[in-house]
């Protein structure tokens, strides 16, 4: 050892940027994103030298920098939007995407992505045609409505209607029902948005038709019934069915809508789920307008779908707004994919994932965690890994009581912490999202799809890799 090596390198010692540039010059990337990645390295190796936390010399050979600056250049280049694994047993997961779409839905994505479409030219006439055409039949057929109306999202789809039929006018609204669901759709706001004006009636547990009767008055635009997505009101509770506020509505002449959230086309009851109106329901009981959003319990695109009486829907489409929260040709590609999946009902539990994974068994929950099990044999050395039962959620602000009985891998790594275990898991190319439980990581298997299970065993793998 030199006389040099027997102290620790200081500030000093560190390469100069252009040094280390030009050790990388031979690297295919953009010069500034390589600058920010040798920034990077010297600004972390600084901070630890600072901080006295013991840098080799080693570690500021010219040989190390580099393999250093590979590996981070690797992580730079690396896109921003990538697949995830979700195993958090939560089926509409808004924060991982929502919908897994259907295979069908993806062929149609790639045949009008990839290639000119019909998209607004109608091929009977030759003329120009409505984007909105393509779709409106199929919702109509499905839903029992006389008129369909597609935009960006269901937040979009409650503001261009409450915009068109109640500026500037009141909408009754019961108290139990000014929901906020995530982000920043609140009713209250988004009414004080399209210049509409909330008129709350009842009280915060119980509303009563002769409460919506007492609201009334000249300046009533709208009755307004909002799906409670997101919590549920227990105990000493009523609410005034759509049925019934559609009858008072129209004793008095007007619009009655329902914003149903999280939209369901077929009865979910069949598979275990608690008993939610379809959206034919709902348009039977007379209410005038529905809205729901298209990639909740429906399991398409993001899209907020607006179905009901054709002279409304009409005033609506018409309304300048709706081209500012207009739909795209590949959320209509993927809605259209969706919705003729619809058309038969056992069909679209089958092929589409976020019905799929709502009916899915326990039993067959249960063998999929076990064969990812067994996959993890290898790593017994390093991590406890045990098949656990858990409950899973539909999520999206859908059936918030709602439990599923699941299975999960539940791993205890033996040389990290669950928190330093999940972070890991994380920062993968391919991220695994779980759920921390005390000091387990658990990987709830209903939302993990069978091809998936073989990758989520190398990334566990991989993310245990430094530990072991
Ligand atoms: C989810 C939800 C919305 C918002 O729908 P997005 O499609 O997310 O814009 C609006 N209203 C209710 C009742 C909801 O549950």
């Amino acid at each position: 050892m030199t006389e040099k090596e027997r102290t620790p390198p200081g500030p000093r010692d560190l390469p100069k940027v252009d040094d280390f540039l030009s050790w990388v010059e031979a690297t295919p990337a953009p010069l500034s994103l390589k600058k920010k990645v040798v920034r990077g390295i010297i600004a972390i190796l600084r901070e630890q030298i600072l901080a006295g936390d013991g840098v080799a010399w080693s570690a500021l050979s010219r040989a190390a920098l580099t393999a250093r600056f590979a590996a981070g250049i690797v992580l730079a280049l690396r896109p921003n939007f990538r697949k995830v694994i979700n195993a958090t047993g939560v089926v509409v997961h808004t924060n991982l995407g929502r919908s897994v779409l259907p295979d069908a839905a993806l062929e149609m994505l790639a045949l009008v992505g990839g290639g000119y479409s019909n998209l607004e030219f109608d091929l009977n006439s030759g003329g120009r045609g409505s984007r909105y055409s393509l779709v409106a039949d199929l919702l109509c057929e499905l839903t029992g409505a006389e008129a369909a109306l597609v935009v960006n999202n269901n937040a979009a789809a409650v503001m261009l209607c409450l915009d068109t039929l109640a500026k500037g006018r009141e909408v009754v609204v019961s108290r139990g029902q000014l929901v906020e669901i995530g982000g920043s759709f609140r009713i209250p706001e988004v009414m004080s948005r399209t210049g509409a004006i909330l008129k709350e009636v009842g009280a915060t547990n119980r509303t009563h038709p002769h409460d919506y009767e007492a609201a009334i008055c000249e300046a009533t635009a709208m009755l307004l019934k909002v799906h409670t997505s997101n919590y549920r009101i227990i105990g000493f509770t009523g609410e005034v069915g759509g049925g019934d506020l559609a009858a008072i509505g129209h004793r008095h002449g007007l619009a009655v809508m329902e914003d149903l959230g999280s939209g369901c086309l077929v009865d979910l009851s069949a598979f275990g789920l608690s008993r939610e109106p379809t959206v034919a329901e709902v348009v039977g009981s007379g209410v005038d307008i529905v809205t729901f959003s298209g990639d909740k319990l429906l399991g398409g695109p993001q899209a907020g779908i607006i179905v009901g009486k054709k002279d409304l829907i009409g005033k609506v489409r018409a309304n300048p707004m709706n081209r500012a929260l207009r739909i795209d040709k590949f959320t209509l590609a993927g809605l259209e994919a969706v919705l003729r999946l619809y058309l038969d009902p056992d069909e679209a539990v089958r092929r589409i994932p976020t019905l799929a994974m709502l009916a899915c068994g326990v039993e067959e929950i249960k063998k999929k965690a076990r064969r990812l099990a067994r996959l993890l044999k290898g790593v017994a050395d390093a991590c406890e890994v045990a098949v656990v039962p858990v409950v899973s959620r539909v999520g999206g602000g859908s059936l918030p009581e709602q439990e599923l009985p699941s299975q999960a891998v539940a791993l205890v790594p033996r040389r990290l912490s669950a928190a330093g275990f999940e972070a890991r898991l994380r920062g993968l190319d391919l991220p695994v999202i779980g759920r921390i439980v005390d000091d387990h990581i658990v990987l709830d298997l209903r939302t993990v799809a069978a091809d998936e299970i073989r990758p989520l065993a190398v990334a566990i793998e991989a993310a245990l890799g430094e530990g072991r």
